[in-house]
């Protein structure tokens, strides 16, 4: 069963229930291009919520918790899981209060959009592609990891201004390859960078 915690919201001291995201159990652990693990071992949890009852955003590693009793706490409300239009929501009300909170709304926006496209080309990515676009292109110049400033120049198209920041910078050479290799085709999609074994009992 899913991990669950009671968190209590700052502004109108109403009780929630936060519960570990759900993911299906994977043998293989993915890397992506943008970082993304896919099947990490070990509860995932959202950083940030709406309170069920008052709306505010709530930094969930900020707030009070206390473990869940289920005989206790038979009517909380459950927090509802961030889908991407809210990621976009969080940054456009400002929810974050600092340059770290920030940094992790855009890469939440980030690899969202990328769920929509990793498999395949999908129409629903081409739909948000304009609003991530903008949203990606303003957190360009934040990023100080050379591995996310080329693989995100690519992304956005930009091969050029890739291919450039892959020049002197101390990454992985066969990572770089693929990227210059991508970057010639004009490939804007992220790419599976390796799988391994989940690890016993993750
Ligand atoms: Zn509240």
């Amino acid at each position: 069963m899913n991990e669950r915690w009671v968190v209590v919201c700052p502004y109108c001291n109403g009780a929630c229930l936060h519960q570990e995201i759900s993911r299906l159990p994977v043998a293989q652990m993915t890397l992506w291009s943008d970082q993304y693990i896919h099947g990490a071992p070990g509860p995932q949890w959202e950083r940030l919520a709406h309170c069920a009852h008052c709306q505010a955003w709530m930094w969930l590693d900020q707030v009070d918790t206390e473990p869940w009793n289920p005989t206790e706490f038979t009517t909380l409300p459950m927090l509802t899981p961030m889908m991407l239009a809210d990621w976009f929501d969080a940054v456009a009300q400002g929810a974050a209060e600092d340059a770290e909170q920030q940094h992790y709304l855009y890469r939440q926006i980030w690899m969202q959009g990328n769920h929509l496209r990793r498999e395949a080309p999908s129409a629903a990515f081409s739909e948000v592609e304009p609003a991530w676009r903008a949203a990606l292109e303003h957190f360009l110049p934040d990023l100080d990891d050379p591995r996310l400033t080329v693989e995100l120049l690519r992304e956005l198209g930009d091969f050029e201004g890739a291919l450039a920041a892959c020049q002197g910078a101390d990454l992985d050479p066969e990572w770089l390859a693929v990227q210059r290799a991508r970057c010639q085709a004009q490939d804007t999609r992220p790419f599976v960078v390796r799988q391994v074994p989940v690890p016993q009992g993750g």
